[in-house]
């Protein structure tokens, strides 16, 4: 048991990992600039507001907290955008990490959870994506969040920093006490934006391409329940704890859905009609990414319990019907 810090505390993973944090004993550090992120879900521990560029920041909430670990969850997170616009990609994702990163070795906190992604796999037709899978990303989010991952083995071998790296499938769902939830301006996700449709807060839910070659045309995701996802951390936070090795872990269930599909099963479980209009491709988007490998389940005793797709949309459908944050 100790303090945690939490950078993107204030995010929608993030302030799902502080409550998973606070309910296993730790103390969570929100540290976050709040460009994307909301006060409002810091819920579970002290909140300190800084940026991840600022590393006499950093350095200040390194010494008033002292933290044995850090969860790295601040990013920018949106595949389009980081293609339209990689400087910024490149500056806040890595610089950024790399302040966070030396920060905390000079802060003497040498355990360390990231948050990276399937992205870094890119768009691989036929291969089974599991943690030894070459990386080939194919846009500046995936890109910038493997250099993360480059950065952590180097710093690993110079420096003794110890980490566990989750690559993330596609994240839904909302916290099942309805404490914290995802809420982003502007949205970008499916399956908020098609939660958004269903309930009139806009016109329809564009498909984002239907001529991929899969079996009815559209993009298929593994998606995984936000609380699911935070589990695995208190388990890789455990796995730093008891001495392990750095180790890398993809968060999927290995059942991949198409975006049609997710369309069908949000009508059937909010019973409402969803608006739905086709549209075309969204640069950057890989045609499948489908978790091939259990290790998460093998190697750290992880058990999903709330990732089927109904309980996923049930979970998000009564968040978005109660919850919101507002600056
Ligand atoms: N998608 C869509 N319409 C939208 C938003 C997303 O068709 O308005 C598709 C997108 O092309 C992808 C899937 O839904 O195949 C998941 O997209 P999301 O942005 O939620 O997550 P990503 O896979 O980009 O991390």
């Amino acid at each position: 048991m100790g303090t945690v810090l939490v950078t993107g505390g204030a995010g929608y993973i993030g302030s799902h990992a502080c409550k998973a944090l606070r309910a296993a004993g730790h103390l969570p550090v929100t540290f976050d600039n709040l460009e994307t992120g909301w006060q409002d879900a810091v819920k579970f521990g002290p909140f300190e507001q800084g940026d991840l560029l600022d590393r006499g920041r950093l350095d200040e909430v390194f010494a008033a907290h002292k933290p044995f670990a850090v969860m790295h969850f601040a990013a920018l997170s949106q595949v389009g955008e980081s293609i339209a616009e990689p400087g910024r990609y490149w500056r806040n994702n890595v610089s950024g990490s790399l302040n966070l990163i030396e920060a905390a070795i000079e802060g003497g906190c040498e355990q360390f959870v990231f948050s990276s992604t399937c992205a870094t796999y890119g768009d691989q037709d036929n291969v089974v994506l599991n943690e030894d899978t070459p990386q080939h990303p194919i846009n500046a989010y995936g890109a910038s969040k493997r250099a993360i991952e480059e950065m952590l083995g180097d710093f690993g071998r110079a420096r003794g920093l110890r980490s566990v790296i989750f690559r993330y499938f596609n994240v839904a769902g909302a916290d099942p006490e309805g404490e914290v939830g995802e809420f982003h301006l502007p949205e970008t996700h499916l399956v908020p934006l098609l939660l958004d449709a269903i309930d009139g807060k806009r016109e329809a839910l564009t498909i984002y391409g239907t001529d991929y070659d899969t079996p009815d045309g559209t993009c298929i995701r593994d998606y995984v329940h936000v609380s699911d996802l935070v589990d695995a951390h208190l388990l890789g936070l455990d796995w730093l704890q008891a001495g392990k090795e750095s180790r890398v872990f993809n968060l999927g269930t290995g059942s991949g859905f198409s975006v049609r599909e997710v369309i069908d099963h949000s009508r059937s479980v909010t019973n409402r009609p969803v608006p739905v209009v086709e549209g075309a491709r969204r640069e950057g988007d890989c045609t499948k990414l489908v978790s091939g490998s259990d290790r998460a389940v093998s190697e750290l005793g992880w058990q999903p319990k709330r990732s089927n797709l109904d309980q996923m949309i049930a979970d998000a459908w009564r968040w978005h019907q109660t919850g919101h944050y507002e600056r």
